[in-house]
């Protein structure tokens, strides 16, 4: 009987076995638009023999109704034991059916019979490189791009200038790579710690790169055989600290002797500096065939123009009435070369300050609602919201993960973003992107790391249609996938052992306070508000990331009393506390109690100190500042006083417990 069993369950193993090596078009990301699976397999060596039909007729009519860019991308695959057949009717069509055919042919030595019909839902699907901040040279990039073209990923975004580096070769400026493409510090945060000094290529200690002209000749041409189409980015007029450490000239000057003024942001006042940026960018179209030219736009300060007195004459001249305007002028008359030159300007949000030049394309990363006006004001728009696909955020608890620039968007949270929703004429929707910004990435392994397998959900949100996504039938995909591309060599998330959200986030708090009335001495930021005044009594505790709604946040010390609503014994009273150096949020210095029993007359029960060494708080952190009291007492007054040091901006609590 026992020898019975035995033979039995090898059996059903073996069943399984070739069972799960017959591969059918539900193992594929992203997820095909629609299929059916029919009786038999064939060989998966069969894939080399696919027939292509370009003039189908019925499948002509079936793509005749989609947009351009979906037709020309769409394909459909028949597998049959008489062979394999693929109908398309463009160059790319055939590719992304191949494409399938190679995926299932990865992961098995048979393949189901099957017929698939397939398009894209979006035009643009990518992800962003930060190649400035620590550089990645050209055999990385070629290494991911394979990556992306499984993934049916249609563009590849460098960021190739930021303060940490210039990263491409120029020839009319050669200083930009001599020099700025070198420094005193190997990865970021060295250079930063270090004071954020540049290098010439020949210094003992420099460090650094750049894209060679034919590195990028090779990228391109590598990118474009695989249909992907590599956008370059060139900063300006922000983030460029490293243009002015070259050409120094290109600065904002002071008022009085008209010497250059540090800043990161380039002078808009000096016509040299459009000169500088017409000759770079007609490089930049030589080496990129890319419709899209996107020229940064973020975060520039600002401040150095309203003081510099070209920048001053310019706004006179030209009746511009500030900053913003300014910046709006600067991107006007780049868009203008631009498209002289056939090419359309991309831009980050801040773009749209102070006026959104003509025709000018949107990158949406400051959440959803930039993108959502742009498209209303008929632009044109990728979404890459940091809300969900900032891919240097944390992907999983920050305790078990290397460091992180902060906040908290693990694969599920990317996959759960829709693009169109809010979006109020979806022709102006070109797409999504993941962006890869790499201050606090310095290897190529945590690279990977980070990329993987998040890129697969920014892949099937820009490609399948929103009504077949299906979280839990996408990471088991995603989890194959993910085992796959590790065993070619990629450092991939393992997705087996995340821990996921904070798991004070999950469950109710109960205890004396809960439900109780706040008072604020100081009220709380009405940038991170939480749900208001009973955030800090109503039992719910706060996730990996302040964004979630349950931290509140204080610009200043914290200072709130709780109403217990009578007189009560208190033998505890404790507050999570959150921090984040990079984002401005610390832990307080010091943790004051005091009780009373009138709400006016407070006695002083207990001091908590902490002596807080940012550098050993590096990433996401999270304290328990609790304290053991015995007192009887209505009310409880809660101080939180911030440390006298820099970025100990913000303080962050979830809940006061009383019990
Ligand atoms: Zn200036």
């Amino acid at each position: 009987m026992i020898k019975l069993k035995i033979s039995l369950s090898a059996m059903l193993l073996a069943l399984a076995t070739t069972l799960s090596a017959q591969v059918g078009p539900d193992e594929v990301i992203p997820r095909p638009v629609r299929y059916s699976v029919t009786n038999g397999m064939v060989p998966s060596s069969m894939v080399e023999d696919a027939v292509v039909i370009s003039d189908d007729a019925e499948f002509v009519r079936e793509i005749f109704p989609l947009d351009d860019f979906a037709r020309r991308e769409a394909y459909g695959i028949e597998i049959t034991p008489g062979g394999i057949t693929i109908k398309a009717v463009s160059d790319e069509g055939i590719y992304r059916a191949r494409t399938t055919l190679e995926y299932m042919k990865g992961m098995g030595e048979s393949l189901k019979c099957c017929t698939i019909f397939d398009y894209p839902r979006f035009r643009h699907r990518g992800v962003m490189f930060d190649i400035s901040r620590n550089f990645r040279d050209k055999d990385f990039i070629l290494k991911q791009i394979d990556v992306l073209a499984s993934l049916k990923m249609n563009s590849l975004h460098l960021h190739l200038a930021d303060d940490a580096g210039w990263r491409v070769e120029i020839g009319s400026y050669p200083e930009l790579c001599s020099r700025a493409a070198y420094r005193f510090g190997k990865t970021w945060e060295e250079w930063s710690a270090g004071g954020c000094h540049y290098a010439n290529r020949s210094d003992a200690g420099a460090s650094g790169g750049f894209l060679t002209k034919e590195d990028v000749r090779q990228i391109v041409k590598y990118a474009a055989s695989r249909h992907i189409n590599v956008i370059p980015e060139i900063e300006l007029p922000g983030h460029s600290a490293e243009v002015l450490d070259a050409y120094p000239s290109l600065a904002c000057v002071d008022e009085v002797g008209g010497e250059p003024v540090f800043s990161s942001d380039v002078c808009i006042g000096n016509e040299a500096t459009f000169a500088f940026y017409d000759a770079v960018l007609g490089e930049i179209i030589d080496m990129f065939p890319s419709e899209y030219i996107h020229i940064g736009g973020d975060e520039a300060s600002k401040g150095s123009w309203e003081k510099c007195p070209r920048c001053k004459e310019r706004m006179l001249k030209e009746g511009l009435s500030g900053v913003d305007e300014l910046q709006s002028y600067m991107i006007r008359r780049i868009g203008k070369f631009l498209s002289s030159k056939g090419r359309i300007l991309l831009g980050w949000d801040e773009i749209m300050q102070g006026g959104l030049a003509a025709g000018a394309a949107v990158m949406s990363w400051r959440g959803t609602q930039n993108g959502e006006e742009a498209i209303r004001a008929s632009h044109d728009v990728i979404m890459s919201p940091n809300t969900y696909c900032y891919l240097d955020y944390y992907q999983d608890a920050p305790m078990y993960c290397p460091r992180a620039i902060g906040g908290y968007i693990p694969l599920d949270k990317v996959y759960s973003y829709d693009p169109a929703e809010g979006i109020s004429d979806i022709s102006h929707l070109l797409g999504i992107q993941g962006n890869l910004w790499c201050e606090f990435i310095s290897s190529a392994e945590q690279f990977e790391y980070m990329l993987y397998p998040r890129a697969f959900a920014i892949a099937e949100i820009g490609w399948s249609p929103q009504e077949v996504r299906s979280y839990p039938d996408f990471r088991r995909r995603a989890l194959s996938l993910s085992k796959r591309i590790s065993k070619r060599g990629y450092n991939t998330f393992n997705l087996e052992e995340e821990f996921g959200e904070r798991p004070q986030s999950k469950e109710v708090v109960s205890h004396m306070a809960r439900g109780c009335a706040v008072k604020y001495n100081i009220p709380y930021s009405k940038k991170y508000p939480s749900t208001g005044t009973d955030a800090l009594t109503d039992g719910k505790q706060g996730g990996w990331s302040y964004s979630n709604n349950a931290w509140q946040g204080f610009s200043s010390d914290m200072d709130v009393v709780v109403d217990l609503g009578e007189k009560k014994p208190i033998h505890y009273v404790g507050a999570w506390f959150f921090s984040c150096i990079t984002n401005w949020v610390a832990f307080p210095e010091k943790m004051e109690i005091s009780v009373s029993d009138d709400g006016s007359d407070f006695r002083s029960v207990y001091t908590l100190r902490r002596e807080i060494d940012d550098d050993n708080l590096k990433g996401s952190n999270y304290a328990l500042y609790g304290v053991p009291i015995s007192e009887n007492a209505r009310y409880v007054r809660v101080r939180a006083v911030r440390a006298d040091k820099p970025r100990h901006e913000f303080l962050f609590t979830d809940e006061i417990v009383v019990n």
